[in-house]
C-alpha cells in the first residue's frame, strides 16, 4: 500500500469514528456509499470517481467563510484565502480550456447555466436598455422603466436541443426555470441519420430569431461541430452558449479539438465539474472578454455565497486535468466507449445513431420488447448501474422510455480497458436477452414489470464482481 493511501485510510477511519459519535446513521451511510461505489458496475454516463486529493480538499474550514462577490471585491471582510482559492481555480480553468475568462463559483451545472443565461440577458438586454435611458445601474431606473425592462427579459427566445434526442431540461424546457424564463423552440436530429440537422437548425433559427442558441446535450452519443453552431448563431445574431456539462473531460483531455472544441467558438460555455471532468460536484462558466463582466456578476445576481471548499477542490481537479495523464484518461474514455458500442452492435443490440464518438452509448431496447425502465431495473438486479433514457420519437414517453444510456468515464477511472468493456457489453446483452416483460392485470403489455430468467442476475453479478476486483476503486484505501 502506498504511504498516501495508508495515511488517507487512517484519516478517514478516525474521521468516520468522530462522525459516528455525533450521528451514527451518517457515518454508516458514508461507509455504505463507498461499498456501493466499489461493488457496482457504474455505467451512469454522468458519474465518475474524483481522486482522493479532490475529495479530501472538500473537507475543510474553507466551507465556513462567506465570500459573496468576486475576487478582490467581496461583500465580506477577510476573504483573502478564498480569493486565493478562487483565483487559482479560475487560472487553471483558463489555462486548461484556453478561455479568456473563467468563473469558478457555480454550485452545480444548473447554477452554471443560470449564471450563463442571466449574464447573457444582462449583456444583451439590460445593458443596452440602461444605455438608452442614460442610467448607470438598474437602481437608477424609474419604476415604469424597470417594469418595461423586466417584461423584456421574459420576451426573449432560446433554441436548445430537443429532449428526446438528448437535450437537457435546462435548455429552455418548461419543467425547468429556463423554460419559464424564455420562449423556447427545440432543434432535433435527422430522422434517418439521427445526427444533428444543422441545415434545419439554421432554417428554424432564421424564422424563430433566438437571442441564444444552446449547444450541448446529456444523451447524444456524437460530437458536435461548434464551428457550424457559430455560423448559425452569427447568421441570426444569436449568442452561442455551449453547455458542455457531459463532455468537458473530453475537451480538457484534448480529445475534442478544432471544430469539436466549443471554447474558441462559443460566447459563453458552462459545465459541471463532476462528470467526465472528474472533479468535485460543482459548476464552472467560461466566457469571452466581452461577456466576462456580466458573468462576474453571477453572485449575488443568481448564486448564493461561493463554496470555498468546493472551489478549492475544483482547483485541485483542474490541476490534475492539466497533467498529461488526464489526456491519456480522456482518450481511453472515448476509445472504451467505441469498444463498448462495437461489442453491443456485434451482439445485435440497436444503438441510437448506430454507435458513438464520445463517452456515451444510447441503447434502443425496443427490439428486446422492453421499455427503458424494465431494462434499467433488470440490469440493476444484475449489478449493472445504468439509467433509462428517451430515444428519438420514443413510443413509451419520457417516464418509461425505450432507451438505456451508458457511459465510460467512471469505469475508465478504475482502469477498465478494451477487454473489460467488451465483457461489459456481453454481460449487458445477456441480461437484456434474459429479460421478458410481464403483462399487467388487464393483460396489456406492462411497461414497468419484468421477469429475469433464473440464475442470470446472480451469474452476472459474479462476473461483474470479477471485473471490479481486477480494478479496485481507491486501491489501498482500507475502509
Ligand atoms: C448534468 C447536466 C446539467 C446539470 O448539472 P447539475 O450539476 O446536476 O446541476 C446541466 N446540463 C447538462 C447538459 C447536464 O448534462
Amino acid at each position: 500500500m502506498s504511504d498516501f493511501a495508508s495515511t488517507v485510510s487512517s484519516i478517514y477511519t478516525q474521521a468516520l469514528g468522530v462522525i459516528e459519535a455525533v450521528e451514527p446513521r451518517i457515518a454508516a451511510a458514508t461507509r455504505a456509499e463507498l461499498a456501493d461505489q466499489r461493488g457496482s458496475l457504474k455505467l451512469i454516463a454522468s458519474e465518475n470517481y474524483a481522486s482522493l486529493p479532490v475529495l479530501m480538499t472538500m473537507g475543510t474550514w474553507l466551507s465556513d467563510k462567506y465570500a459573496e462577490g468576486t475576487v478582490g471585491h467581496r461583500f465580506y471582510a477577510g476573504c483573502q484565502n478564498v480569493d486565493t482559492v478562487e483565483s487559482v481555480a479560475a487560472e487553471h480553468a483558463r489555462e486548461l480550456f484556453g478561455a479568456e475568462y473563467a468563473y469558478a463559483q457555480p454550485h452545480s451545472g444548473i447554477d452554471a447555466n443560470l449564471v450563463a443565461y442571466w449574464s447573457i440577458l444582462a449583456h444583451r438586454v439590460e445593458s443596452p436598455a440602461l444605455a438608452k435611458l442614460g442610467a448607470k445601474t438598474v437602481n437608477d431606473l424609474t419604476e415604469a422603466d424597470w417594469e418595461t425592462l423586466r417584461h423584456s427579459f421574459a420576451e426573449q427566445r432560446v433554441m436548445g436541443m430537443s429532449l428526446d434526442v438528448g437535450g437537457h431540461l435546462t435548455h429552455g424546457f418548461r419543467p425547468n426555470i429556463s423554460g419559464k424564463m424564455f420562449h423556447q423552440r427545440s432543434y432535433g436530429t435527422n430522422p434517418t441519420t439521427q445526427l444533428i440537422d444543422y441545415d434545419k437548425l439554421l432554417a428554424d433559427a432564421r424564422e424563430f430569431k433566438p437571442l441564444i442558441i444552446v449547444a450541448g446535450y446529456s444523451a447524444y452519443p456524437r460530437r458536435v461541430n461548434f464551428a457550424k453552431m457559430r455560423e448559425i448563431a452569427d447568421a441570426v445574431g444569436a449568442t452561442l452558449f455551449v453547455d458542455m456539462a457531459h463532455f468537458a473531460g473530453l475537451v480538457a483531455g484534448k480529445v475534442f479539438t478544432g471544430e469539436e472544441d466549443p471554447v474558441p467558438y462559443a460566447d459563453v460555455v458552462a459545465t459541471t465539474t463532476h462528470k467526465s471532468l472528474r472533479g468535485p460536484r460543482g459548476g464552472l462558466v467560461l466566457a469571452t472578454k466581452e461577456y466576462a463582466p456580466s458573468v462576474d456578476r453571477g453572485c449575488p445576481m443568481v448564486l448564493g455565497g461561493p463554496l470555498g471548499h468546493v472551489m478549492a477542490a475544483k482547483a485541485v481537479a483542474l490541476a490534475e486535468a492539466r497533467q498529461p495523464s488526464f489526456q491519456t484518461y480522456a482518450q481511453a474514455v472515448a476509445d472504451n466507449a467505441k469498444t463498448l458500442a462495437e461489442g453491443l452492435l456485434r451482439r445485435g443490440v440497436t444503438l441510437v445513431t448506430g454507435g458513438t464518438d464520445n463517452h456515451l452509448v444510447l441503447l434502443d431496447v425496443g427490439s428486446f420488447g422492453l421499455t427503458g425502465r424494465q431494462a434499467e431495473s433488470a440490469l440493476l438486479d444484475s449489478g449493472i448501474v445504468t439509467n433509462r433514457n428517451s430515444v428519438p420519437n420514443d413510443p413509451n414517453g419520457a417516464w418509461y422510455t425505450t432507451g438505456v444510456r451508458i457511459g465510460t468515464p467512471a469505469l475508465t477511472s478504475r482502469g477498465f480497458g478494451a477487454a473489460d468493456f467488451d465483457r461489459v457489453a456481453e454481460l449487458i446483452t445477456e441480461v437484456l436477452r434474459a429479460t421478458t416483460p410481464v403483462a399487467t392485470a388487464a393483460g396489456a403489455p406492462g411497461k414497468a414489470r419484468y421477469s429475469l430468467a433464473d440464475g442470470v442476475a446472480d451469474r452476472t453479478m459474479a462476473a461483474a464482481g470479477e471485473l471490479l476486483d481486477t480494478h479496485p476503486l481507491y486501491p489501498g484505501l482500507e475502509l
